[in-house]
């Protein structure tokens, strides 16, 4: 039997984030269009003797142990399994941390998959995918492994087949920027609300045309600078620009390589921040 696995757990942006309402549960009811793309922590899971899960990241502001959701995931399948075994996870961290991203979330969904298999627990998506939910929102669609509107808390994932692909320039202006800090301050706003999802996108224009999230409305007051941002990728030549989550990193959308990579030079300029050039996948 499989000893070891190595996953490679993708970033994601947001295309489109509405929240539509406050849950009694302090949740957040969602509509999110949600992408990944090919920024990646890689995931190493090894089954050891004894019944300890170690975990081991190595980056500051992620907890190595208990505190990292990764160690949560391998315990609620090790729990489901019955069968004693440790587990040794080391998490290479390249996706920024606490940046809208979805870092933790994937790497929570990469340890789900890659113990589904090492066990071989044969649990299918959807089993996992609501183990996920109750380790964090974003963790089913990383289960998920496609292309998604995600509703409810983000546990509601629909296929979005036919989205084109885009470059991604991704910048990250190393802002302190809490979720819950986000959504404390969120004031719900009566807007009128894209009634349906296209059926069919024929290029990156028509991504841009659904592009739009809420959060910003509270982090752009805030911190300017993510609308700084903003407009200079677009000044840089991408057909449009968000900031993904509840930030602070912003992404630019762009239908060719060569442009995204002259934008990301000219950001990267500047040295506060992380810029990654990457694609949908
Ligand atoms: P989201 O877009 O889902 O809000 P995020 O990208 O903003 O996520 P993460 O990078 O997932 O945020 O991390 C948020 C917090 O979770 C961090 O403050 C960190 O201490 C904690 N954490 C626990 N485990 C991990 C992990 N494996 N990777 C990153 N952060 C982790």
């Amino acid at each position: 039997m499989l000893q070891s696995i190595i996953l490679q757990a993708p970033a994601k942006v947001n295309y489109r984030l509405d929240v539509i309402a406050r849950r009694p549960d302090g949740y957040h009811e969602l509509r999110m269009i949600m992408q990944r793309v090919n920024l990646c922590d890689q995931v190493s899971i090894k089954l050891i003797d004894g019944n300890e899960i170690k975990v081991s990241c190595g980056r500051e502001g992620v907890p190595d142990g208990e505190g990292n959701i990764a160690w949560k995931a391998a315990r609620a399948l090790l729990d489901l399994a019955g069968q004693p075994s440790g587990v040794e996870i080391a998490i290479q961290k390249n996706i920024p941390v606490a940046a809208g991203l979805g870092g933790g979330s994937s790497d929570c969904a990469a340890v789900l998959l890659g113990l589904n298999e090492l066990l071989g627990l044969g649990l299918s998506c959807e089993q996992l995918m609501e183990i996920g939910v109750k380790l964090g929102a974003d963790v089913p669609f990383f289960v998920f492994q496609q292309t998604a509107l995600a509703e409810g808390i983000g546990e509601k994932l629909t296929p979005l087949t036919g989205l084109p692909p885009a470059w991604v320039v991704l910048v990250n202006p190393n802002l302190p920027v809490s979720t819950a800090w986000v959504y404390k301050n969120l004031q719900l706003t009566q807007r009128e609300r894209l009634a349906t999802i296209p059926d069919s996108f024929e290029d990156v224009a028509s991504i841009c045309r659904v592009l739009s999230n809420d959060l910003e409305s509270v982090t752009i007051p805030a911190f300017p600078v993510i609308s700084e941002i903003k407009d200079e990728l677009i000044a840089r030549g991408a057909c449009c620009s968000l900031m993904s989550g509840s930030g602070p990193t912003v992404f630019g959308l762009f239908d060719d390589e060569a442009t995204a990579r002259t934008a990301g030079e000219a950001l990267r300029g500047n040295n506060d921040w992380f810029v990654a050039v990457v694609e949908t996948v």
